[in-house]
């Protein structure tokens, strides 16, 4: 059996999750905003990376940094994607995004020491912004390729009167929104990523690599409750119509209503109200408003029709009950990203033929490659990660985890190598 340490090492990986770790707010580890110096430093780092592994680099319209191996199959030749990304959350981790982009480069390396020439072009990118970010957007440079960056969306400015578009135009992209999803899909074999999983549940299973199944939806919903503001000494209890007392009972009854669904369907299903806001919030004054961002996450449509009936009918009780009017509305939603199943059948193979163990398994998160899949075949593995923390300077994977990530990408990129030209030319 084959050991992963032919195809990707360790060593290598650490050092360069080093490099980039560097590279962050001194004061504020680990943080690496799309935009900032230290993500500018980020990447002109990764293009000397990718230059010095012979990859011929561009930034793409949408500012993605993408080195291109070039393979020897006949015009118009056929492309395998695979990346990740370099930015981070405030006070983030070294390993989120950053795993996938240097995992990508063992592929690269692993190449270059066998001399092999793929019958496609191999296209190593990192994607622009994955990261929510200050204009209220995330993926910036794989939303662009599916043809979702929109003028509205470029227009926008942050409080220091930054417009997104013109942040893009500077590090090398066009600024401009999407001219539909990339020209050449149909050219697109396929999309890999690797991912730390930012949950435990390999690391509890001692599964060396998730086979992800599909990126969950991802629903906002604003809520708002309007009751009547008045004076709290004077306000008697039973004449109340306080919007803080109201929302707290949806609050509430959102996560038991969450947690119910998620054990019934047994599927990944979280539901989060993480943002509220009260009007006119004074310590003497009974709220007369509160709106309130909920964000829902869910493997399946179906048990996402079944909550938001459930959010209507308890919602309708509780303007009953507290005597406030409330209204819910949608504020943006992305539909289930199902992976493909024919690329996650070739990881499982590789897997097992490191002797790695598998497991099928859900993304929590929203990931480049949901939007990658609206179109061309994509999938995903997740590697361990300690403990479940991400998104904070405490996030872990260790560089061997990386390392059997990347060698089942290595095998996976042969195998599909092995398919597209007759056996024996590679
Ligand atoms: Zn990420």
């Amino acid at each position: 059996m084959d050991d992963y340490v032919t195809y990707a090492k360790p060593d290598r990986i650490a050092a360069g999750v080093d490099q980039l770790a560097a590279m962050t707010e001194p004061d504020r580890p680990y943080t690496r905003l799309v935009f900032s110096p230290e993500f500018d430093a980020g990447r002109r780092w990764l293009e000397d990376q990718f230059k010095a592994a012979g990859l011929v680099c561009n930034i793409d319209a949408g500012g993605s940094l993408i080195g291109i191996r070039a393979g020897n199959g006949a015009e118009p030749r056929r492309k395998l994607i695979i990346g990740s990304h370099i930015d981070t959350v405030p006070a983030g981790g070294r390993f989120d995004g950053i795993a996938g982009v240097l995992a990508a480069l063992e592929i690269v390396y692993y190449l270059n020491e066998h001399d092999i020439t793929l019958p496609f072009d191999l296209e190593i990118v990192d994607f622009l912004g994955e990261e929510l970010n200050v204009w209220g957007t995330s993926c910036l440079g794989s939303r662009h390729m599916a043809g979702l960056v929109t003028a509205e969306m470029l227009g926008r400015t942050d409080q220091d009167g930054r417009c997104l578009g013109v942040e893009i135009a500077r590090i090398g992209g066009s600024g401009k929104p999407s001219d539909g999803v990339r020209g050449d899909a149909d050219q697109i074999l396929g999309c890999f990523e690797l991912h730390i999983e930012q949950a435990k549940t390999l690391q509890e299973r001692s599964v060396d690599i998730g086979l992800v199944t599909e990126i969950p939806s991802i629903y906002r919903y604003g809520i708002t409750v309007t009751g009547q503001a008045g004076h709290s000494g004077t306000t008697l209890m039973d004449g109340r119509r306080d919007a803080a007392v109201a929302a707290a009972d949806i609050i509430t009854a959102v996560s038991d209503l969450a947690g119910r669904i998620a054990a019934e369907d047994n599927h990944h299903f979280v539901a989060t109200i993480g943002k509220i806001d009260i009007f006119p919030n004074g310590a003497a004054i009974v709220p007369g408003r509160a709106e309130m961002t909920l964000d829902l996450r869910s493997a399946s449509d179906r048990s996402r029709l079944r909550f938001e009936a459930a959010l209507d009918k308890l919602i309708k009780q509780t303007s009953m009950k507290r005597n406030c009017k409330i209204s819910r509305d949608k504020l943006a939603g992305a539909a289930v990203a199902p992976m493909d199943r024919k690329l996650i059948s070739i990881l499982a193979e590789q897997s097992a033929r490191l002797g790695l163990g598998t497991m099928p398994i859900s993304s929590g998160a929203g990931h480049d490659t949901a939007h990658l899949s609206r179109f061309a075949p994509a999938a995903m593995i997740f590697i361990p990660c300690q403990d479940g923390l991400s998104h904070c300077p405490e996030e872990f994977t260790s560089a061997d985890s990386i390392a059997r990530g990347a060698a089942v990408l290595v095998r996976s990129v042969l195998a599909l190598a092995e398919q597209s030209v007759p056996k024996g030319l590679i």
